[in-house]
């Protein structure tokens, strides 16, 4: 690895270990609860991160208690399994640098202790940040995002943030019609919204799959969705795009029917 990969390669990762104070909680859609946090130390969110996320640790729910991990002589920290099972990644739905306040978006559902959490937040309650990350900088690469529910914040927050002249495209599968939003709309950027459908269930690989992509410059995928989802998509695009090296394909499971975060794996 050359010094300017090593660099960059450090810099996709921060780790704070800060305390998040919630200020506001706001149901903006049938799916999602909106909470606006205050960190009480500053956090660098490098603008050119794609799908930059949060590595948010939860009160100990026996005692209350958040216990920061240490870090390791590298750096790296160590997560114990007592502290891994309250660790959940998050996306960063807004950033502001100057006043160092957050918008993380929670998916809402019946178990796991983000999104329960997220449902009974209100103001003053605090979690804990351990660090802030991206798998990508934005490159001169044409973006193809492709997501479910859980990836509308990345997918927003990184088409919001879209360098000008990028060339982006979207694909998203909502869970229901109000869950969509309004985006950067113009001639770089095209998004394609989905409502789940029972009846269409490969409805968003066809769509990636059958898509104009051609004439575009070197294509970048880039997925966050359920396992079984990301699975096919994952198949799908790697069949027709054989010309392009494995870096050009990023799709992570970021949730797995039926398993809390920690008991899968978010790439296979
Ligand atoms: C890099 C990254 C960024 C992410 N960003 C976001 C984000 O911004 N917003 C967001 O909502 N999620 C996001 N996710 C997904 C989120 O981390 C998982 O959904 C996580 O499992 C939620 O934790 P939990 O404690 O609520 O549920 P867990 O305790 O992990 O799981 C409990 C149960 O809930 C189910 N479950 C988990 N997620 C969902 C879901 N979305 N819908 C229905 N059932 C579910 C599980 O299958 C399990 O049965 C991201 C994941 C990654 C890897």
């Amino acid at each position: 690895m050359d010094e300017k990969t090593k660099k960059n390669e450090a810099n996709k990762k921060v780790i704070v270990n800060a305390l998040l104070t919630v200020l506001k909680v706001e149901k903006i859609s049938p799916s999602f609860i909106r909470v606006q946090f205050s960190s009480n130390k500053p956090v660098n969110i490098d603008p050119l991160w794609v799908c930059p996320y949060l590595k948010l640790l939860f009160p100990d729910p026996s005692t209350g208690l958040i216990i920061f991990p240490k870090l390791d002589d590298n750096n790296k920290i160590v997560l114990d399994d007592k502290l891994r099972v309250l660790v959940r990644n998050y996306s960063v739905r807004e950033f502001d640098s100057v006043t160092n306040q957050f918008f993380v978006d929670f998916t809402i559902h019946d178990t796991g202790l983000a999104s329960v959490w997220s449902q009974k937040a209100k103001v003053g309650d605090q979690i804990g940040l351990i660090g802030a990350a991206s798998k990508l900088y934005f490159t001169n690469d044409c973006l193809v995002l492709i997501g479910d529910i859980s990836a509308v914040p990345a997918i927003c927050y990184t088409l919001e943030h879209l360098p000008k002249k990028h060339k982006a495209f979207a694909f998203i599968q909502v869970n229901h019609k109000s869950d969509m939003v309004s985006l950067p709309d113009n001639k770089n950027i095209a998004v394609n919204w989905f409502v789940q459908n029972s009846d269409n269930p490969h409805q968003l690989v066809d769509a990636v799959i059958n898509a104009d992509l051609s004439g575009k410059n070197k294509l970048l995928f880039w997925g966050g969705m359920e396992r079984s989802l990301a699975q096919p998509v994952r198949h799908a695009i790697k069949g027709k795009y054989t010309h392009l090296s494995p870096d050009a394909f990023q799709i992570t499971n970021y949730w797995r029917k039926g398993f809390a975060e920690g008991q899968f794996k978010h790439r296979e």
